[in-house]
């Protein structure tokens, strides 16, 4: 009998799954390194040919086999990858190696890899290090058609159904495909939760794990896996115990999901019958539909930056306009916010875009900076938008805002917009509205002053929590550091909430805690009543706000901000929850 273990990682997508692993390396791919004879270099460039072909056409494939919302978003990472494998660059280089350096294809494909990944890394910038990612997967594709060449590729996707896969990293679009082959869950050993294939796991439903760093190397193909997502675990052989905990999830999954299912079509309302407005977060098309499945009161957040990832030119005003007005149509009069263009720190896009390399680019040219430097390229987006305006109510929400200044520069170039658009005969909204996220502290501190200015507000703790500990939020390192329960980040968000209400303008929070239930009894004592999240977190926070009485609650804040420490504010905070 297999002895069991744990292994830890970062919870990326919620979750418990039971499965056999199913390991991929890509880059440790065992390869051949033989040289080949005279006579097998013409069989071995045809294999090559072979490979890439059939690796052109799985892609095809896969591309005509998405549907829905899924195909715009993931066609474009796909589309990007078939793009690597056109690169004469790189098909010219195997060539001749097989011709010149006598490599068999695998190893000259390894070696490829290798000279590629090497000088990505040593040249220190953001673009080039996402293409990086690329080049591993598009690569590690051929590898896996040559590995196939004896083994029928049928029996290789029945191997993953039911399996839980296990790999470095996972492209966007291996997510899509591997979901549809009946694959349960995904473990990497690097990777964030902030990731865009931990975003899409989470879109999808798809348990992850990420940071698993031993993962690779303490498992085994075919090990049987508990793969937690929920808290970031996973069990190695489990034992009868943890079956029992399973089959318990499994039972309570379903019980909730037929409670929640009543939820659906609810007002949000307290205990107490105070009315709680709960907006969706949404990245893709597939968000909007399950927004609106669950009820939410309009979108709370669409992350325009989507949009400019993953591809080589950057959208037009058309293409903008059009991905903008569907999403306006499919809320059907609800409000949509959308957010303008949040690229550098930590996402980067591969148009070039953000700025290749700076010191500390957490604290660089992101958000609303790089907008502003790009005054055309911001133009055409807040045209996209006000165009968009005309089919349902829209606002616009501005990233990473520090001062006054930067607000009456964005207010301006919109009017501008506005009235040049309407000259030459647009349709747009006959007024629009302005809002800051407030996520630096200096927004927060100042923002009596900002609010004069803005519409309304959008609280994104993710960033808030990140520079006001000044704690790196993708840095797993400082994991334990990065806490939204800090006294400093409590007191800034009391702080934000009452001075809008004074103010009478709208405020919802639109970072993780939004959807973690362990946080909504706190920011209702907090006074907030405008939540925006994941859509797959609605409902159950619609149950855990029916479950709160607020006006008991809010007579706990002052206890709240006065705990000067983090187990003071556990106390308040286990006090809340049975209140
Ligand atoms: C935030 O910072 O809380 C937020 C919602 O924005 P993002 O996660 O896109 O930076
Ligand atoms: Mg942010």
């Amino acid at each position: 009998m297999s002895t069991r273990f744990l292994l830890a990682g970062t919870a990326a997508a919620r979750g418990m799954t039971l499965g056999r692993a199913r390991l991929v390396q890509p880059s440790q791919l065992v390869v051949d390194e033989r040289p080949l004879g005279e006579n097998e270099i013409e069989s071995e460039v045809e294999r090559l040919r072979h490979a890439l072909q059939v690796a052109r056409d799985e892609l095809r494939v896969l591309r005509e086999k998405l549907h829905g919302a899924l195909a715009r978003e993931v066609g474009e990472f796909i589309d990007a990858h078939s793009m690597i494998l056109d690169d004469p660059e790189l098909t010219s280089g195997l060539y001749s190696m097989i011709r010149q350096g006598r490599f068999r294809a695998g190893a000259a494909l390894k070696a490829q890899r290798d000279r590629l990944v090497a000088a990505f890394d040593a040249i220190d910038d953001p673009y080039l290090r996402s293409r990086r990612e690329d080049v591993d997967h598009v690569i590690g594709r051929v590898q896996a058609v040559l590995a196939r060449d004896t083994t029928p590729a049928e029996r290789q996707i029945a191997s993953r159904v039911g399996s839980i896969l296990i790999s470095d990293t996972v492209a966007p679009a291996e997510l899509a495909h591997l979901s549809d082959y009946g694959v349960l869950g995904v473990i990497t050993t690097g990777g964030s939760p902030l990731s865009h294939s931990a975003i899409l796991a989470r879109s999808m439903r798809l348990p992850m794990v990420v940071g698993a760093h031993e993962a690779l190397k303490r498992i085994t193909d075919d090990d049987l896996l508990l793969l937690d997502g929920t808290l970031g675990e996973i069990v190695v052989h489990p034992a009868a115990q943890d079956l029992v905990r399973y089959r318990q999830y499994q039972r309570e999954q379903a019980r909730s999901a037929e409670a929640l299912s009543r939820l659906k079509h609810e007002r949000t309302l307290t205990r107490d019958g105070i009315e709680i407005h709960l907006f969706a977060n949404a990245e893709m098309l597939a968000d909007i539909a399950q927004a609106r499945a669950c009820g939410a009161v309009g979108i709370g957040l669409y992350r325009t930056e989507f949009l400019f990832m993953q591809r080589r030119e950057l959208p037009d005003e058309e293409e903008q306009f059009i991905a903008y007005r569907d999403l306006v149509l499919a809320m059907a009069g609800a409000p949509v916010t959308i957010r303008t263009l949040d690229l550098g720190a930590d996402k980067t896009d591969s148009t070039g875009l953000a700025l290749a390399q700076e010191p500390n680019p957490a604290l660089g040219v992101r958000g609303v900076r790089l907008a502003l430097r790009r005054p055309i390229l911001f133009a055409t987006q807040l045209r996209a938008i006000l165009r968009a305006s005309s089919f349902g109510p829209v606002r616009i929400l501005v990233p990473m805002v520090t001062s006054n200044e930067e607000i009456a520069v964005v207010r301006a170039l919109t009017e501008e917009c506005a009235r040049e658009l309407r000259s030459s005969g647009h349709e747009i909204a006959d007024h629009f509205e302005l809002g800051a996220m407030i996520e630096v502290p200096a927004a927060a501190i100042a923002l009596p002053f900002l609010l004069r200015q803005l519409d309304f507000i959008a609280i994104g703790t993710n960033d808030l929590t990140q520079y006001t500990l000044a704690v790196d939020r993708n840095n797993d390192e400082l994991g334990a550091l990065y806490d939204p329960l800090h006294p400093a980040v409590l007191k800034l968000l009391a702080q934000i909430i009452s001075t809008a209400e004074r103010a009478k303008k709208s405020v919802t929070l639109c970072g993780e805690m939004a959807g973690d239930t362990r946080y909504t009894a706190l920011l209702l004592a907090l006074g907030l009543t405008g939540f925006s999240m994941h859509p797959s977190s609605l409902l159950e926070v619609r149950q855990a706000i029916a479950g709160c009485d607020r006006s008991a609650l809010r007579k706990q804040a002052t206890a709240l901000l006065r705990a000067q420490t983090r187990a003071g504010i556990e106390k308040v905070l286990e006090r809340m929850r049975s209140t």
